[in-house]
């Protein structure tokens, strides 16, 4: 058994962000002190839509070389809606570390923990156990960070696809089924979603896909149109295992799999690339509910359970891994028990109590 100490940059961000991330390392310290390890030493690197307002700038040099050097970085949320730049777009340091930092892999695990709630009425429901893959680079986002081109009667973006960049993204998600034969009865299978029928970059990205399962033949796969796959995700999510898409498709069906697990407070994620790693809840800075003390953290404590898993698995750092099943285990129990019942799905929770519960259970 191996143990180390980790740097871990923490960037809290804007509206609730502060307030998940106090609630996360809580949680997380309480954790690592009930194991014994990992070491983690907290670095905060500021940034975000009110540091913008504040300083000019949304992610600072010195921030982006604090994410750069840690092992992991754990982030809040950034963001305001009345925070933009003069092309009319907010400001998203997030995009810039994903781009920065090659964090091509999204990824977005979604499960119903028994006890919280689902929309969805049929008793399926509670074996929904799948993985959205979003490719974090390119597609519809390639060109975000270049200069609109200024015509007051039309605006483009475009999208791109690489063949190194689709392939990344894409073996990632055929070892990830590799890894998950372990925990599931029926066969692993990857989902290549996209608009194949279409748009020419899908066509490509398909082919791309092909080759990649090619080098995978003992692992399924199947096709979907990302219009079909919003209806089959509310209509029948517990069939799929593994599924990877482009940028801006994994943008808006991660947030359908986030309300069919019960809300955006629920759905944690973790951008991956081969070097960094930076985990984050897959909610927005919610300035809604910011400093009233109603956020759900759950999201926020699942993401630092897969950074230490993260962490675990690419260090052989066994404390780290026992660390994130127990952050996993006493979320799962509070749940079970009914000692957690988010404001954000009706119940009387907010932050505090939500925190307080699975501490206890830690
Ligand atoms: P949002 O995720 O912040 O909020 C959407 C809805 O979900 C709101 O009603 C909010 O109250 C609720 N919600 C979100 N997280 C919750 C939680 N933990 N507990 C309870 N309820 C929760 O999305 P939005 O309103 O579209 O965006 C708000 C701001 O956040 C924008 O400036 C946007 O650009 C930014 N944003 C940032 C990120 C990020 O940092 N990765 C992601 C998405 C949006």
């Amino acid at each position: 058994m191996t143990t180390n100490a980790f740097q871990i940059a923490v960037m809290a961000g804007d509206g609730i962000g502060p307030e998940v991330m106090d609630a996360c390392l809580q949680v997380v310290n309480a954790a690592v002190e009930k194991i014994g390890g990992p070491g983690l030493r907290f670095i905060d690197a500021p940034g975000g839509a009110q540091y913008y307002r504040d300083h000019g700038t949304d992610l600072p040099d010195s921030s982006f070389e604090i994410a750069k050097n840690a092992d992991a970085i754990l982030f809040g949320a950034m963001g305001l809606p009345d925070v933009r730049k003069t092309d009319g777009t907010e400001i998203n340091p997030q995009l810039d570390l994903r781009f920065g930092l090659e964090l091509y892999a999204g990824v977005r695990p979604v499960r119903v923990l028994p006890g919280a709630p689902t929309p969805l009425k049929d008793s399926r429901a509670a074996d929904i156990d799948l993985v959205l893959i979003r490719e974090n680079t390119e597609g519809m986002f390639a060109d975000i960070r270049k200069p609109r081109v200024t015509d007051p009667d039309q605006a483009e973006d475009r999208c791109l696809i690489t063949r190194a960049g689709a392939t990344r993204v894409i073996e990632y998600a055929f070892q990830l089924a590799a890894t998950r034969v372990r925990t599931r009865t029926d066969a692993c299978r990857v989902t290549c979603v996209d608009k194949a029928n279409v748009l020419h970059s899908m066509a490509f990205w398909r082919q791309v896909f092909e080759d990649v399962h090619t080098r995978h033949p003992n692992i399924d796969a199947d096709y979907a149109y990302v219009d079909a796959m919003a209806l089959n995700l509310v209509k029948h999510p517990w069939d799929y295992d593994v599924m990877v898409m482009e940028n801006l498709f994994g943008d808006i069906l991660s947030d359908l799999t986030a309300g069919i697990v019960g809300g955006l407070g629920m759905a944690p994620s973790g951008d991956i690339g081969d070097v960094h790693g930076l985990f984050q809840p897959s909610h927005g800075s919610a300035p809604d509910i910011a400093g009233k003390g109603l956020a759900n953290p759950v999201a926020m404590f699942l993401s630092a359970s897969m950074m230490l898993n993260w962490l675990g698995h690419r260090h052989g750092d066994s404390h780290a891994t026992e660390a994130a099943a127990l952050i996993d285990n006493a979320v799962a129990r509070a749940f079970a028990r009914g000692a957690v019942q988010p404001v954000e799905f009706g119940g009387q929770h907010g932050t505090a109590a939500i925190t307080k519960a699975v501490l206890a259970e830690i």
